[in-house]
């Protein structure tokens, strides 16, 4: 009989680990760091996670709990894996416990482990029986000069290596990622490759393309829509070393991958690899951090880079290399054009040029795709007699209209009402929606052009599980003349017949409150300008993106049009640092909820009061822009530094005192902030 005390984090705000007692008989399933165990806590029995193995124990033994049961079934999880998740919490100002559980399945926490056996049994059979064949192989094309210098740096590199690849729309990123794959995995059968994308409607796409290269090498993909089942499998898959090539969104950077040598982040750019709620992780930060710790090389793809990954280039931190031409022969970039707004007519909208453009290209039989950022029928209803504005009863914000749901609905907090008959207030019967949503630009398409087939893919019309990818493959199958559609449609999709691009109105973005909006309005842009023109066209025209705006001078155009991410990047990078602003300052952000505004900023206020360094600037608490989201009112106080330890030290402190404080107030911190 052998007794050992293990110390274990469990998934509790509270930031400390909680001691057991362990005796058992058998010496092959003693307790390890990195093991997960079923453990008593309060009333309840959970999973928790192993951080120590001692033989004594401070504890007095009438307050030690016994271990209910190891999860010995599967190997411990890594030490490089746990490494992880400490700097995640230390970074991010979280307990371990809150950082390290949640990243694992759910069915992998579950007290009765028959899942998890059901599993394992699973990849068992599945590792003894041979490949699947039944997948249509596809041939790697021979790589242009640029994209081969990206795949030799990636395969030969020694050691940590970052690598930005700034690479145009179309110019052949994913083949660098492929042949790099390959090449890594010729080296050493063992290699794990982390492939993260921003999107989880990209997967399929790219999970097609991978097991088509890849037909022997076993493959597995980590992202929210997997069955909890399969996710458990997946996991597992990675965790064993099974899995070789992983793919998935954010959540996978957390995955247990022991034999991992190269990380993927296509479009690191896009504001998805931030997590926005609980832990507020950067899964590309983590991705690079991951990197370091293990000596391996990570590449961050995209057309726009985050003008920090951008910097570190600048800086030489980063590795930059660049693909600069599109890698299908005579694809040629889309010609970019402004369309006046506030000058031309606009019909339902659109401008006679652009209503032109879509039936040049439903005459010619190519595709159309216009991208407007707001879905719904129109983004408020009003009465013209009195003034009344659908303004949600618990938000500061409208109610938006969505014609064919019969319904007005809160984008914030999923209020839904009925479209009223009259107007509320002075009984009006000719209520008018302001403002149009991608269901009445298809509404109005529809009667313009009647022979066309038209789709819209926006988050209202792929709600069904399943539902976004047969959209897109009716695209990609030439089944659709015109596409219309929110960011969603912007991103990654390799269409072959789409040679018209329109953006019908992207001005709102220009004016921000949020420092960070033209840039990512830029990258949005450029993204979506880049769906067209992927292949060459037969009779050798040149595909377009025809911008409607009230300010054709904005300096954003300028850049947009010359297709030069460059010099917009250094114009902006100029801008903030002047301003101080990240990336060259640290930011933290501190927000608070309460019922009433009043208590939120008074907490804010107090917590401002604790004495800061000098190197650490406590801004004034305000009110957040949407100051009001189901009756809750919001309020944030930013913190800021040029040094990042003497912010992350100041934290530390910060953290322990907002703590001790214990208020009524809701709190949360975040650390790196995407949106401000
Ligand atoms: P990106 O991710 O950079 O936007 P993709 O990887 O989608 O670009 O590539 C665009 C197109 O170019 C795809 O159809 C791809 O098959 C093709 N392609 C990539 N590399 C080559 C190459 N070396 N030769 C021919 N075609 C290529
Ligand atoms: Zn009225
Ligand atoms: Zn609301």
């Amino acid at each position: 009989m052998r007794c050992l005390f293990v110390q274990t984090a469990v998934d509790t705000p509270l930031d400390n680990y909680f001691d057991y007692r362990w005796t058992g008989d058998d010496d092959a399933v003693l307790p390890a760091v990195g093991q997960l165990a079923l453990v008593p806590l309060g009333k309840r029995e959970v999973i928790g996670l192993i951080v120590a193995v001692s033989e004594q124990t401070e504890v007095p033994p009438e307050r030690l709990r016994d271990v209910i049961a190891l999860r010995a079934q599967i190997p411990p999880l890594p030490e490089t894996w746990m490494a992880l998740c400490r700097f995640a919490a230390t970074y991010y100002q979280r307990p371990l416990g809150e950082v390290a559980l949640p990243c694992l399945p759910k069915k992998l926490r579950e007290q009765k482990p028959l899942a998890l056996e059901r599993a394992l049994k699973k990849l068992a059979q599945a590792s003894s029986a041979s490949a699947e064949p039944s997948v249509a192989t596809s041939e790697a094309p021979m790589l242009n000069p640029a994209q081969q210098q990206a795949v030799d740096a990636l395969a030969d590199a020694n050691g940590f290596t970052p690598i930005l690849l700034h690479g145009i729309t179309g110019s052949g990123k994913t083949e660098v990622y492929l042949q790099a794959a390959a090449r890594r995995l010729a080296q050493s059968p063992e290699a794990q490759i982390l492939i993260l994308v921003p999107e989880i409607n990209l997967t399929p796409q790219l999970e097609a393309g991978i097991r088509a290269r890849f037909p022997a090498v076993p493959v597995a993909t980590l992202h929210s829509q997997l069955a909890e089942t399969e996710r458990l499998r997946h996991w597992l898959a990675a965790h064993l070393g099974q899995a070789k090539i992983v793919l998935g969104t954010r959540l996978a950077v957390l995955a247990s991958l022991p034999k991992l040598a190269l990380i993927v982040v296509d479009e690191e750019h896009d504001p998805s690899y931030k997590q926005q709620e609980g832990l507020r992780y950067s899964a590309r930060d983590l991705a690079v951090w991951r990197a370091n710790q293990l000596g391996i090389p990570v590449v961050l793809g995209s057309a726009t880079p985050s003008l920090e990954s951008w910097q570190h280039a600048q800086t030489g931190r980063y590795r930059k290399i660049e693909l600069s031409e599109r890698a299908v022969q005579d694809a040629a970039l889309p010609a970019i054009r402004l369309l006046d707004s506030g000058r031309n007519q606009l019909t339902d909208g659109m401008t006679a040029a652009l209503m032109a453009a879509i039936k040049a290209r439903l005459e010619r039989g190519e595709q159309s795709l216009l991208f407007l950022n707001r879905r719904g029928y129109a983004p408020v209803l009003s009465c013209d007699a009195c003034g009344w504005v659908s303004n949600c009863p618990r938000c500061t914000a409208f109610m938006v209209l969505h014609l064919s749901e019969r319904k007005l609905r809160c984008h914030h907090c999923s209020l839904e009402m009925r479209i009223p008959r009259t107007c509320p207030t002075c009984g009006n019967v000719d209520l008018q929606p302001l403002g149009r949503g991608t269901q009445r630009v298809e509404e109005s398409l529809q009667s313009h052009f009647p022979q066309a087939r038209i789709l819209r893919i926006d988050a209202d019309s792929t709600r069904r599980k399943g539902s976004a990818q047969a959209a897109f493959e009716a695209v990609h199958d030439g089944e659709v003349d015109i596409l219309i559609g929110t960011q969603m449609v912007a991103k990654g999709h390799d269409f072959q017949n789409l040679t018209l691009v329109g953006v019908l109105n992207p001005d709102t973005a220009l004016f921000s409150h949020d420092y960070r909006a033209s840039e990512r309005l830029f990258a949005q842009l450029m993204q979506v300008a880049g769906r067209a023109g992927r292949s060459a066209q037969k009779d050798g025209s040149q595909s377009e993106v025809l911008i409607q705006t009230r300010y054709p001078q904005h300096p954003l155009f300028a850049a947009l049009k010359a297709h030069d991410y460059g010099v917009f990047a250094a114009a902006v990078l100029e801008e903030r640092e002047q301003a101080g602003l990240p990336p060259f300052c640290h930011q933290a952000l501190l927000r608070a909820e309460a019922k009433e505004l009043q208590d939120a900023l008074a907490f804010l206020q107090q917590a401002a009061q604790l004495v800061a360094p000098e190197s650490v600037t406590i801004n004034d608490p305000i009110p957040m822009a949407l100051t009001r989201v189901a009756n809750v009112c919001r309020a944030q106080l930013l913190v800021e530094s040029a040094s990042r330890p003497a912010l992350q030290a100041f934290l530390r402190e910060w953290m322990a005192a907002l703590r001790a404080m214990k208020t009524r107030v809701r709190w949360t911190l975040e650390v790196d902030p995407a949106d401000i």
